[in-house]
């Protein structure tokens, strides 16, 4: 009797841990290893309640590899999926603040949520990021904006509202990041009268 106890409480625990590791991973996204969308999603909601609890100012950040479509054409679809790594590992390394959430948004689309940040900081990091990706310095001979990988990215910051939504804060980045493109590229846009 106490060999099966014992058989029983190890498949348990195996069981348990398995659960964890399959519960982590539909969190990740699986080619970058960084947050998925699912994750950024929930975090962003939780997030804006926590947020419009205290009172503190939320930032959002949406990148986008410029011309991804044409990398893929010139240099194939391996290389695209290792120059999303790439990218993605240096977002993360410079937004690794507590607060701060870097996620693949979508194909060449990352985003990150920014805790407790108003919008010239948000602004700062965001052109940090900018700077970030063109320093990795890979080549992108199709790219009619610059001879590497670059990205844009817009940025928005909000004062949480009780019973509000984040989809305003989203599409405001969003509106910023197409001001971003529509400008050349390889920037960053922030609102002008922000929050
Ligand atoms: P823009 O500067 O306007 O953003 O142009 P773009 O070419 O980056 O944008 P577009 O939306 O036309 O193309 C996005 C490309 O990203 C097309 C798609 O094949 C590629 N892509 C999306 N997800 C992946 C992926 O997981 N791996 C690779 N290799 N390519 C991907
Ligand atoms: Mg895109
Ligand atoms: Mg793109």
């Amino acid at each position: 009797v106490i060999i099966d106890i014992d058989a029983r409480k190890k498949a348990e625990e195996a069981l348990a841990a398995s659960n964890k590791r399959l519960a982590e991973q539909s969190l990740l996204d699986g080619l970058t290893g960084i947050a998925n969308r699912r994750r950024f999603d929930e975090t962003l909601t939780r997030e804006y309640r926590r947020h419009a609890r205290g009172g503190a100012l939320l930032s959002l950040v949406i990148l986008d590899i410029d011309h991804f479509k044409a990398f893929n054409d010139r240099y194939g679809h391996l290389q695209g999926d290792a120059c999303l790594r790439r990218v993605a590992g240096v977002l993360r390394q410079n937004a690794a603040r507590a607060g701060d959430l870097v996620a693949r948004y979508g194909g060449e689309e990352f985003a990150c949520i920014l805790a407790e940040t108003d919008a010239p900081t948000a602004a700062a990091l965001a052109e940090r990021l900018r700077q970030a990706v063109a320093d990795l310095d890979i080549p992108h001979e199709a790219s009619p904006t610059a001879c590497r990988v670059t990205v844009s990215c817009g940025t928005a910051t909000a004062r949480c509202l009780p019973g509000g939504s984040p989809l305003d804060l989203l599409a405001r980045a969003d509106a910023q990041l197409y001001r971003a493109k529509a400008a050349g590229r390889d920037q960053a846009s922030a609102e002008r009268c922000p929050a």
